[in-house]
């Protein structure tokens, strides 16, 4: 496991968005820590339409925190 720290796609609202009750999620959100090979898509549109994959750890701008943090 990897600690997730403030700004990182685990943590943001974005990652994982159009499956947001997925249990690996939820659990990742309420721990903040994340599997070191955890991937999912970015839900902002842009990276959306060009189906973008980020890690737990990654992150950008555009962060926003996820509600159930
Ligand atoms: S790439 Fe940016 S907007 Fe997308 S999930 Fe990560 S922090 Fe959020």
């Amino acid at each position: 496991m990897i600690r997730l720290d403030e700004g990182q796609c685990g943590l943001c609202v974005h990652f994982g968005e159009e499956h947001p009750s997925e249990p690996q999620l939820v659990q990742m959100r309420l721990r903040h820590e994340a599997p070191e090979q955890y991937v999912d898509d970015c839900g902002v549109e842009e990276n959306h339409r060009m189906h973008l994959r980020v890690s737990a750890i990654s992150g950008c701008d555009l962060f926003e925190p996820a509600p159930d943090r």
